[in-house]
């Protein structure tokens, strides 16, 4: 079969312009799908990615890790899906599928190494491209069924924002009678309040500002306060089982901790490019615990799906047109954007 040839948006180089250019997709392989991009969300992640912030990135670079689409063409030996099936992709399109991390169901750590959408190498040493794009090819063990309910545009964040949100609150085990802290209301913040809400936690946001208070309270919020008011620590002291991080920027940590009951969790999805600091005291006093958790597999990541349909969960967001994605990233970073930017390929 032919190979598929398909605009994007990539970036030539650390903090450059965005160009329109095009790439080809490989040909289908026997589990191959073709998948035709309708809408592909604006994760911080691609600001960190396209910016270089994380070290290492590989360039020209497409971002783009919360794709929502519908099947176009399927390899001779798919089962899963077909032509006109409504699908998503999100953070990694492959992995050995052999050791003990693929075999249940957490490919995100496969042993051999997950491939990222974008900005990695594939096993065959090609560069992965990703979402800002009219096409992408990925085989079926990577492709997601998007329920009837929820429409392409708003179901695109819940592939990356959707998912790194829902999997820690389930593994921490936030739900009735434990009180939980979402730090930081943007793209993921904004979810993992209704998460945590529809999971029966009783929910607290820990926003800077007092502007998000209305709608983190219509999000499921039951108490919300803002960071930025020093009081906020001392009147929450030794409060949360658990306190999810959000935060795309470096934090108090010792602050946050402090907000912990005894054996509390303090979990971070923010990953900022540079090293956090703390005090081990304040683990110690406490037994208290930091912890990481990064995205969810791919069986988690269908959950999630089922999950948002049946409870109405949904991001709010405002989608724009392929050629206002730095204007979005310059948003993105002053935290102006409620709560996700959605580009709309047909424009690209
Ligand atoms: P986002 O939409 O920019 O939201 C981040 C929020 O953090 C902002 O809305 C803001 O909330 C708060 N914030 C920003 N700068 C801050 C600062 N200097 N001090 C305190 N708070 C600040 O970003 P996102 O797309 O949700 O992503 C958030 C982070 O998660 C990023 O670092 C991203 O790379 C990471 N991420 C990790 C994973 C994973 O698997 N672990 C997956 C996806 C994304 P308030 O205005 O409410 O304070
Ligand atoms: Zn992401």
């Amino acid at each position: 079969m032919d190979k598929n040839k398909t605009y994007v948006l990539s970036v030539p180089s650390a903090k450059a312009a965005f160009e329109r250019t095009n790439i080809e997709r490989r040909a289908l392989r026997p589990l191959d799908i073709l998948i035709d991009i309708k809408f592909s969300g604006i994760c911080h992640s691609d600001i960190h990615s396209a910016y270089g912030e994380w070290g290492g990135g590989i360039f020209p670079m497409v971002p783009g890790h919360e794709i929502a689409g519908v099947v176009a063409a399927v390899g001779t030996e798919v089962t899963k899906f077909t032509v006109g099936d409504r699908v998503g992709v999100g953070c990694f399109v492959d992995s050995c599928g052999e050791c003990e991390y693929c075999l249940r169901g957490e490919e995100q750590f496969c042993t051999k190494g997950v491939i990222l959408t974008y900005n990695a190498l594939d096993y065959d040493g090609d560069p992965t491209y990703g979402g800002y794009s009219q096409k992408i090819v990925v085989t079926e063990r990577f492709v997601v069924r998007i329920p009837e309910s929820l429409n392409l545009d708003v179901a695109s964040p819940l592939l990356c924002a959707g998912i790194t949100t829902y999997s820690p609150l389930k593994h921490w085990k936030a739900g009735p009678g434990k009180k939980v802290a979402i730090v930081g209301v943007g793209g993921l913040g904004h979810l993992a309040i209704q998460y945590a809400h529809a999971l029966g936690a009783e929910v607290t946001v820990l926003s800077r500002s007092l502007n998000k208070k209305n709608e983190a309270l219509s999000f499921g919020a039951d108490h919300y306060f803002a960071t930025s008011d020093p009081a906020t620590f001392t009147k929450l002291s030794g409060r949360f089982d658990l306190i999810l991080n959000t935060v795309s920027a470096n934090l108090d940590v010792d602050a946050y901790l402090s907000m912990l009951r005894v054996d509390g969790t303090l979990v971070n999805v923010g990953a900022p490019g540079t090293p956090d600091q703390y005090s081990v005291f304040s683990l110690i006093m406490g037994r208290r615990s930091i912890a990481g958790s990064l995205v969810g597999g791919i069986q988690e990541t269908q959950e999630m799906l089922d999950f948002s349909a049946q409870h109405d969960i949904a991001p709010k967001i405002e989608v724009i047109s392929a050629d206002q994605v730095e204007e979005a990233y310059g948003r993105v970073l002053r935290s102006d954007v409620r709560y996700r930017f959605v580009i709309d390929i047909s424009t690209l």
